[in-house]
């Protein structure tokens, strides 16, 4: 070796933490794994939050009600330092209580149905005859809905077609829903070939090298092309995507603010995402204060629905009455639930690691998100329980309005670590080593993934080693997308979501009626919980913070709106 070339892999020992040598403490995971195997509370914290307790809309009573329970719940384990930490305004809450949607002609019969969310009650049963008045003319137009100013435009000409018509009327918005018959098994594992891929779900952004796409902001429509569309995922600013999501529901407010003015009895809409006889519907309101809201509306079970339109189709006239009982609170405050376990001797840094608590509102949220939940609470009691020495404070997060905004960890990260439009660092932005998250819904933890961090795998894979013969084996540099790991790395830090066999979550149980503790399996919670608690107790104990990928830029001005989305 020359000097010169010494001087090199010195110098790069130095900038790149090549020395860092991580090893899993087996006698750490041995303990921890006979606490979550042998004498795990995980299925009573389910039964506490899901059953107990129900649904958990951010900003209503009820998910301030549920974050009490877990409070308690965390007190109970002996975890003192533990707090409802209101973090902002969040916007508008909603509830509901009551729903009877019941077709009188052509035959007497009780509908399937739930509210859809941010609609008001109806203040009493309202019958009309149902009209099909949906905003797309065909439903292959709706795949432009990516685009929110084509939307608006497509608001404005479905308002002139239909305005003087709707006046009594009960109006059905969606197309009907075609879903096949099942053929397939309902519940999935992960196979071979999506862990060779690295991708599990279509949630998930492999890094592939390719075109870079041009990002503007305000981001008005995504590519169509899958790929291209992923390209995208793969770049785009958090505030980006979350700021387009505020506007969409701003614009498409319109309609609902156009279904009041018309006088309508109620809406329509098809529950209709998932497969045969389940109700999966959510989206539908704005969770904004300040924004219009629609009449008083319900999702129906696809088969249902179906039925209506082919009726309508057939020249047969139906009548439907709607009751529903529902509440609306404006301006509320966002409220996360953050406990801690302090260290020993670097009180001053933090590992973090939590689920979202708020859920939506057709069922009681039990794969989402009361297992990602739960098992944050279970990896806390075990840490507590055994009393295992940690040097860094361990600090549990259980996340309002995740489903809405991101809401809850976004804004404790701004009020906590960094301003993502600005990247102006707060002094706690060099204290935090890494947050893990999990909200894949009930099925075991099957690996993690790394969020382009190269540096991070080696130190990942050590310390969760142990849990290779528990099917922990998938390390995927892609990205994933949909949950509160997101707010962490737009500002810089290692913020990770665990990988998890899906089960019959996005057929079944995912924003669905049909959510309930049911579909979770008490062993696949037992193991994740163990899982994050030994990457929790690593990361604590490791001589060195979680490496962290470049530091994102600061965001540039936004471009004006075009003047139909003013
Ligand atoms: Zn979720």
């Amino acid at each position: 070796m020359t000097p010169y070339s010494r001087w090199i892999a010195l110098a790069a020992m130095f900038f790149t933490g090549f020395a860092r040598a991580e090893t899993a403490d087996l006698n750490a995971v041995h303990l921890i794994k006979q606490e979550a195997y042998f004498h795990s509370q995980v299925m009573d914290y389910i039964h506490l939050i899901a059953d107990e307790h129900g649904s958990r809309m951010a900003g209503s009573p009820s998910y301030r009600s549920a974050a009490d329970k877990a409070v308690a719940a965390f007190k109970e384990a002996g975890i003192e330092q533990v707090e409802v930490e209101a973090w902002g305004k969040f916007g508008r809450g909603w509830d509901w209580s009551r729903v009877h949607v019941q077709m009188k002609t052509p035959q007497e019969t009780t509908l399937s149905a739930y509210p859809a969310d941010f609609a008001p009650g109806t203040d009493g049963p309202v019958s009309g005859e149902v009209v099909f008045a949906p905003l797309w003319d065909h439903p292959s137009m709706a795949s432009v809905n990516d685009d929110i100013e084509q939307t608006a435009h497509q608001i404005e000409r479905w308002k002139s077609k239909y305005r003087g018509q709707l006046e009594g009327k009960i109006v059905m918005l969606d197309h009907p829903h075609s879903f096949k018959i099942p053929a397939e098994p309902e519940t999935y594992r992960l196979g071979e070939q999506e862990i060779a891929s690295g991708v599990a779900n279509d949630y998930d952004m492999p890094l592939k090298p390719g075109r870079v796409p041009t990002l503007e902001w305000p981001m008005l429509a995504y590519p169509i092309d899958k790929e291209e569309s992923s390209q995208v995922w793969n770049v785009i600013p958090i505030e980006f995507a979350t700021d387009r999501w505020r506007l969409n529901a701003r614009i498409m407010s319109r309609m609902g603010q156009f279904l009041v003015e018309e006088g309508v009895g109620a809406a329509l809409v098809s529950g209709g995402a998932g497969i045969a006889g389940v109700i999966m519907h959510s989206d539908y309101g704005s969770p904004y204060s300040g924004d219009s809201l629609p009449p008083p509306s319900v999702a129906l079970m696809p088969e249902h629905y179906n039925r209506i339109h082919r009726l309508l189709n057939r020249g047969v006239p139906v009548t439907v009455e709607v009751d529903v009982d529902a509440e609306i609170y404006e301006d509320v405050d966002g409220l996360n639930i953050i406990a801690e376990l302090p260290g020993t001797d670097r009180r001053n840094e933090v590992v973090m690691l939590g689920a979202h608590f708020d859920s939506w509102h057709g069922a009681t949220g039990a794969t989402d998100n009361a297992a990602g939940s739960a098992i944050v609470m279970e990896a806390m009691r075990i840490l507590k329980k055994l009393k295992l020495p940690m040097k860094r404070n361990v600090r549990a997060a259980l996340w309002g309005e995740e489903e809405t905004c991101f809401c809850g960890s976004r804004g404790y990260v701004e009020d906590h670590f960094a301003d993502p439009i600005t990247m102006k660092l707060k002094p706690e932005h060099d204290k935090l080593s890494v947050y893990f998250n999990l909200d894949g819904g009930g099925g075991k933890i099957r690996g993690i993934y790394l969020q382009q961090n190269d540096m991070a795998r080696p130190v990942l894979e050590a310390w969760l080693a142990p849990f290779a013969d528990q099917e922990v084996d998938m390390f995927t540099i892609t990205n994933t997308t949909g949950t509160d790991h997101l707010s962490f790395d737009a500002v810089g830090l290692p913020g990770f979501s665990f990988v998890q066999d899906s089960l019959d979550y996005y057929v079944n149980t995912h924003h669905s009626n049909v959510d309930h503790a049911d579909h979770l399996i008490p062993g696949d919670l037992m193991q994740a919980a163990a899982v994050m608690a030994t990457a929790v107790y690593h990361a604590a104990n490791s001589d060195e913070l979680m490496p962290r990928k470049t530091l994102p830029r600061s965001l540039p001005p936004k471009n004006k709106l075009p003047d139909i989305l003013q």
